[in-house]
């Protein structure tokens, strides 16, 4: 039974209890959600040492972590690094997109070590086997997914609301089709004249996903690439199509979330959101940035941040993290960090505005121990406590810092003030 069935059927599974106690939501809630198709608790049967979390618009807004070897430029051990750090600064999910190496074993040492779900983009390996897109078949598409859920990955990006008659849509865009997933069924359909293989065997996936519970995470192929092709025809098409499987995946027990945009302009953010809710019937939308400038090169992961702290605020429910190196190369560990706090500055901000339990007090916390100079709870409560201890530089028995000096430090002044007016009124009393 996945985790959807028991939901449905009122059944307090395990990992819901888990992934509503790690953030001190009531269980009941997330079961409601879950059983209403809201919220989404990807966690494969396999995937042993899972710390399940929640994803959905009632609970705190998730951030996912992409990593993957890459033939020549990293290998299994650097990416095991950049999986260590992003479980350190509380990242909630990963995603394995490796392309270079022996996938499967990858794969396999990657959910070993990860507690937070493992996501993987199926189509990445079945190119690499196939050798390009010609060679792939429908049987190997089933048969990688097949593995992949096996081997237990909680949730798998499948590009199948991207079909045939979209694609005369595409022409006239500024960027094309940006989505790796996307583009590679584009060519596929094209070369074949065929349709989508994820769409046409769209039931055979969901018979794999309910056997090993794995959650749907519909891919937007058509997503827009630049701010030029956001909200246009090819992009409302695809999503009116995901809004379809969404239904068909919750019939079949099958849980889903839908993946958005991409680029667009800071003005759209609030209406692809509330569209993209309404079309796919409230299913958790995961948002890829969304990037609302195209001119931020070397700064993607504060451009992200920005559209991700807007959506977060109008209903999306899990981000995706972008580094320094969007658009550029392949992330370092150093990136990865700053993309990864980034995208926690965004989803914590998006937190406050929406009231989540705990995230309005973490900074009236951080704002008392800063008038009182409590250097070490303001470390301990920052997003990156050892960016802020390295930053600080000094005595942590000071009252005042680098920043303004003690001469010009408006909160000591403050405090003396505060200090100086109570005597004057203890004075006048007596
Ligand atoms: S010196 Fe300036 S920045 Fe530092 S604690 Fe005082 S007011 Fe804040």
């Amino acid at each position: 039974m996945t985790q959807l069935e028991s939901a449905r059927k009122g059944v307090l599974a395990p990992e819901i209890v888990k992934a509503a106690a790690r953030e001190k939501a009531e269980a009941g809630l997330l079961l409601r959600e879950t059983a209403a198709g809201r919220a989404v608790v990807p966690a494969n049967v396999n995937h042993k040492n899972l710390f399940p979390a929640a994803i959905g618009g009632a609970f705190t807004c998730k951030i996912n972590v992409n990593l993957g070897t890459s033939d020549g430029r990293s290998g299994l051990k650097e990416e095991l690094h950049k999986l260590d750090l992003a479980a350190r600064l509380g990242a909630d999910a990963v995603m394995d997109l490796s392309t270079g190496g022996d996938l499967p074993k990858i794969r396999k040492e990657i959910i070993a070590a990860s507690p937070m779900p493992v996501g993987t983009v199926p189509v990445y390996e079945a190119l690499k086997r196939a050798g390009g897109v010609r060679g792939i078949s429908r049987q190997l598409l089933l048969e990688v997914i097949e593995e992949h859920a096996e081997a237990g990955v909680d949730f798998m990006t499948i590009h199948a609301g991207l079909l045939k008659e979209h694609l005369p849509l595409v022409k006239g865009r500024t960027t094309g089709i940006v989505s790796r997933g996307g583009a590679a069924m584009a060519r596929w359909m094209a070369a074949n004249d065929a349709e989508n293989p994820f769409y046409d065997q769209f039931d055979a996936i969901c018979e794999i996903f309910r056997k090993h519970d794995v959650t749907f995470s519909l891919g937007d192929g058509l997503r827009p690439g630049s701010l030029a092709d956001a909200g246009d025809a090819a992009q409302f098409a695809e999503l009116e199509k995901l809004g379809e499987l969404v239904k068909r995946s919750r019939a079949a027990g099958v849980q889903v979330m839908v993946e958005g945009p991409g680029h667009m302009p800071l003005d759209q953010v609030e209406l692809n959101m509330k569209k993209a809710g309404k079309v796919c019937h409230g299913a958790p939308f995961y948002v890829l940035g969304p990037l609302v400038t195209d001119v931020a090169a070397g700064y993607d992961h504060i451009n992200a941040a920005i559209g991700g702290a807007l959506a977060a605020w109008h209903g999306a429910s899990f981000l995706c993290y972008v580094t320094p190196k969007e658009h550029l190369g392949l992330p370092e560990l150093e990136d990865v960090r700053q993309g990864i706090i980034a995208s926690k500055i965004a989803a914590h901000a998006a937190d406050i505005a929406r009231g989540r339990h705990g995230a309005a007090e973490r900074d009236r916390e951080m704002s008392r121990a800063r008038y009182a100079f409590d250097w070490e709870r303001q470390f301990s409560l920052a997003l990156d406590p050892d960016r802020a201890r390295r930053y600080h530089q000094g005595d942590v028995r000071k009252k005042y810092c680098g920043m303004c000096g003690p001469k010009f430090c408006s909160m000591r002044a403050s405090r003396k003030l505060g200090k100086t007016v109570k005597a004057r009124h203890t004075k006048a009393a007596a």
